[in-house]
């Protein structure tokens, strides 16, 4: 599986490093907003499959440098290093935008950089009014780094234009997921395959009528417990109300009530999703004739 490492830049006292008074009373430390996006990140990154490690300590109180940091990542084995800053040299005026660095040379840390930059100027919209946002630079994390490896600026913490916006949730919340979408774009990471909550607990309900094991996941021992369900056949088992509540979710509301007994609504029901699936029409639930198989997704 991929494997993500990453860091919020600096920790909770590095000293300087914080948004200026004029712009934010609360004079928000770097570390805050780095680590915001860190964690909406992690959240990110749910969607995909991909393993995460964090470098910098995650509650800020300690201060890990640099060279641990990306010691920890080269010995994990990272395919690719993010560092998580925001920037500061406006000294109050307007403008800044997000930066971006590489190392110098790396074709792919320049890959990632460039992609993770348009991804992020497209969801948060700080394009800002640098001449040259997308830089190479050896800094220590760039270049101590077995990976390829990007340094992401998201906003001047002393601009007037972006402080606002750098301050507010929403906006680390899109970067970090866009940042996220940029490395799984690269790496061709895919996306987690959602289970179907409603089959699994299908499944598991029929395991239990036909006294298979009950898992949740349908194989050959489920499929050879089943019993044949229709009106002329096993038309009050326990599987039928079973069926006749899917059948319904589903979208066969000719099924009517789940109330267990196999009867002409039934029927109608099962004929119309046989029809919808590819098979044989007769009206009856059987492991020969592919229904359940279907019900089952097998
Ligand atoms: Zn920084």
């Amino acid at each position: 599986m991929f494997q993500l490492a990453y860091c919020a830049g600096h920790y909770l006292n590095t000293p300087g490093k914080r948004t200026l008074k004029s712009l934010d009373k609360n004079q928000t430390k770097e570390w805050v907003l780095n680590d915001r996006i860190a964690r909406y990140l992690e959240k990110a990154a749910e969607a995909y499959e991909v393993k995460l490690l964090r470098t910098d300590d995650e509650t800020g109180k300690s201060f890990i440098d640099i060279p641990d940091r990306t010691k920890k990542a080269n010995r994990w084995g990272a395919d690719v290093y993010l560092d998580i800053h925001h920037n500061a040299g406006i000294g109050g005026k307007s403008g800044g935008g997000v930066e971006a660095f590489c190392y110098p040379g790396s074709a792919k840390g320049k890959q990632y950089r460039d992609t993770i930059y348009a991804e992020v100027i497209a969801a948060g919209g700080l394009k800002g009014n640098r001449s040259q946002p997308l830089k190479e630079k050896a800094f220590d994390s760039l270049a101590l780094t077995d990976m390829p490896a990007v340094l992401v600026e998201y906003g001047f913490m002393d601009s007037q234009t972006d402080t606002p916006v750098i301050l507010s949730q929403d906006y680390a919340k899109k970067v970090a997921y866009a940042t996220m979408k940029a490395i799984a774009k690269v790496a061709g990471i895919p996306k987690k395959v959602k289970t179907d909550e409603s089959l699994s607990d299908f499944v598991r309900q029929v395991q239990k009528a036909i006294g298979a094991a009950v898992d949740g996941i349908a194989g050959p021992e489920t499929l050879g417990k089943t019993v044949t369900l229709s009106a002329q056949r096993n038309d009050t088992h326990p599987a039928v109300k079973v069926v006749q509540k899917r059948l319904y979710a589903l979208g066969y509301q000719q099924v009517g009530e789940a109330d267990g007994i196999a009867g002409p609504k039934f029927t109608a029901a099962v004929k119309a999703y046989q029809r919808d699936n590819g098979c044989w029409v007769d009206g009856e639930i059987t492991a020969g004739n592919k229904t359940w198989k279907k019900l089952l997704s097998l």
